[in-house]
């Protein structure tokens, strides 16, 4: 493991260039679940156990028009649990790296924790959106605003909530948080679609250089973080405590995002 190490920070310091890829085992050392599996989803949300819900179903864009308090329940506790979870001390070893090589970072999270850890808007692609913008959960416009707080309280015991629904300004109708779902025929692109812009122009500009992707805690069920990674850079470092499968000349660190950034940091800086 420490040749891994020292060979992922020799990558990183002759780099021209990081893409950061980050999926949910990022923020597992904040203490956010990462919801692997349909046990781990609802060791989290036992709730949901009980109504035999699963994320694939809870994620779904037409809940909000046929269940809208159950959806915004979960939606609503997740809010809270991003917004009052700390990112931990890994995200700001990463913006000390941005400080020194351009960066680019590319999340299929929505929790918006490397714009909380300081990265800037236009350096961050959120491939599933955020669930700190809403949008009308009929698309009835091109509307994305950001949030800072729910209109509602959470009501655990009976999955309810206390309130009302947050409103499209422009009908009137329930908002929901532009995230893209599943089969999600609703979904609001224009943020999505700026961001992909901001990307496409990064790449482009260090088009032929040595872009070394840090790849962290991103699984093969849903692998858009891995293809960005691998599409993207000519080298790469996969750290990823479970799946740390590799292709020759990749570099694998199986352990926790926290602790490898920890032991790569100390060889950098
Ligand atoms: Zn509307």
């Amino acid at each position: 493991m420490r040749e891994n190490i020292e060979a992922a920070a020799k990558l990183i310091s002759d780099a021209d260039a990081i893409l950061i890829g980050a999926g949910a085992g990022m923020g597992v050392d904040s203490g956010l679940p990462d919801f692997r599996g349909k046990q781990g989803f609802w060791n989290t949300y036992p709730q949901l156990k009980h109504l035999n819900k699963s994320f694939q179903e809870m994620a779904s864009s037409d809940l909000f028009l046929v269940e809208p308090e159950l959806v915004w329940w979960f939606y609503g506790h997740r809010f809270n649990l991003y917004k009052n979870t700390a990112p931990h001390d890994g995200f700001d070893i990463l913006k000390r790296l941005s400080l020194s090589k351009p960066t680019f970072v590319f999340t299929s999270n929505v929790d918006g924790h490397f714009q909380k850890s300081g990265f800037n808007n236009n350096q961050v692609i959120e491939r599933h959106g955020s669930i700190n913008h809403l949008q009308c959960s009929y698309s009835c416009c091109d509307d994305i605003w950001k949030i800072t707080r729910l209109p509602f309280k959470i009501n655990n015991l009976n999955i309810s909530i206390e309130g009302h629904y947050p409103h499209c300004p422009n009908c009137g109708g329930i908002a929901r948080p532009n995230i893209m779902m599943f089969n999600d025929q609703w979904w609001v692109s224009g943020r999505a679609r700026q961001q992909n812009q901001n990307f496409y122009d990064w790449l482009d500009t260090h088009w032929g250089k040595n872009i070394v992707a840090i790849e962290i805690g991103a699984g093969t069920e849903i692998s858009t973080v891995r293809t960005a990674c691998l599409h993207n850079a000519k080298n790469l470092i996969r750290i990823n405590p479970f799946q740390c499968d590799i292709s020759k000349g990749q570099i694998p660190l199986k352990m926790s995002a926290l602790d490898a950034l920890i032991e790569i940091d100390k060889l950098l800086f």
